[in-house]
């Protein structure tokens, strides 16, 4: 059983609500209002290394959670903190609030409850530091969902993807990397920048969205199996840093299409949307590329430069099916 049928399997029922299990969001819709909700939790050892930077840790809670805000389209408001703490380190948590709060300022997130708890030693061995935030964001007009693509549709996707997944592969001796290279990558991997604003500024121009967090294939899966539509991506197009660009193509491949931990927006516009798309991106200092096509028919086909079929024998991060890695 992988992540999505176990939550498909357990947790789906019947729901009130407009949009809910499924999508980057939850939507409510109170007094004439509609709330974004959305919550995601980073746990030591799978989603980060234990000498991780604790500022970077402290702003990478709350950027996954403003991602998937941003996949629906939603300005910020508010978020929730809940941590589970093997000690009360005071220079750690200093770092952490540092890193958590350098980021809520800038969108005026107000931190407005939590948790905090312990972690029980067994073995005298601590439980993995845990930290689970759930925010809270507001949609003005219609949010977007992983669910209104069309055939005919472009498929874009904003900045560059695969360095966090190149810099895991660096840090576990998989790939060579220069300095500097090394720490583009590195910045990528722990200081995420969720695409706030071209998420909003994306709203009544994109017919689906998704913000890419498990790796290309799956997340534009996720598009596609709730839009019941299928997808050409032209491997050429995708775009990558040139540090990625020096590395060999397998690695290239399998960062960019199934590494994950990108936090950029994937989404599909009309045709007729282009111009608006790439106003979207100017305006909001994001790059924007079409990197294929929805199709009426099923399944993702991924084409190289002189359209043959790229083979992607990779999957997608799923929490139950692969168990060693550290992400
Ligand atoms: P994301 O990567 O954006 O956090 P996923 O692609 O992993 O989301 O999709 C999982 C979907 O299932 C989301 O809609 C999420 O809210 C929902 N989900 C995940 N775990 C649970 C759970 N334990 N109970 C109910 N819904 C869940
Ligand atoms: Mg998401």
């Amino acid at each position: 059983m992988n992540e999505f049928e176990l939550i498909t399997h357990y947790f789906t029922r019947p729901s009130r609500e407009r949009q809910g299990i499924g999508d980057d969001c939850a939507l409510i819709d109170i007094g004439g209002r509609t709330l974004a909700l959305t919550t995601d939790m980073l746990v030591e050892q799978r989603h980060f290394f234990s000498d991780v930077d604790p500022q970077s840790l402290g702003h990478k809670a709350l950027a996954v959670n403003l991602s998937d805000l941003a996949a629906a389209g939603a300005e910020p408001r508010c978020f929730l903190l809940g941590l589970a703490l093997p000690a009360a380190d005071s220079v750690w948590l200093e770092a952490f609030a540092r890193g958590l709060f350098g980021l809520a300022d800038r969108y005026q997130c107000e931190l407005i409850g939590g948790d905090t708890t312990r972690t029980p030693t067994w073995r005298e061995v601590p439980g993995p530091l845990t930290i689970s935030i759930t925010a809270l964001g507001e949609v003005v007009g219609r949010a977007l969902s992983r669910s209104g693509a069309w055939h005919g549709d472009d498929l874009w996707v904003s900045g560059s993807l695969g360095d966090a997944a190149l810099a895991l592969a660096i840090r576990e001796g998989l790939a060579p990397a220069d300095a500097p290279s090394l720490d583009a990558c590195q910045t990528r991997l722990l200081w995420p920048t969720p695409r706030v604003e071209l998420g909003v500024r994306l709203r009544g121009i994109a017919s689906a969205a998704i913000d890419v967090s498990d790796g290309l294939l799956g997340d534009l899966g996720h598009i596609l199996d709730r839009s019941r539509v299928g997808a050409t991506v032209h491997w050429d197009r995708l775009p990558r840093s040139p540090a990625l660009r020096g590395q060999p193509l397998p690695l290239q491949q399998r960062c960019v299409l199934a590494g994950g931990d990108d936090y950029e927006l994937l989404f599909t516009a009309p045709p007729a949307r282009r111009a608006d798309v790439l106003a979207a991106g100017r305006e909001t200092g994001v790059e924007v590329t079409q990197i294929g096509e929805i199709t009426a028919a099923p399944g993702l086909t991924v084409l190289d430069e002189a359209g043959a079929r790229v083979e992607t024998p990779f999957s997608s991060f799923d929490h139950f099916e692969q168990s060693s890695h550290s992400r």
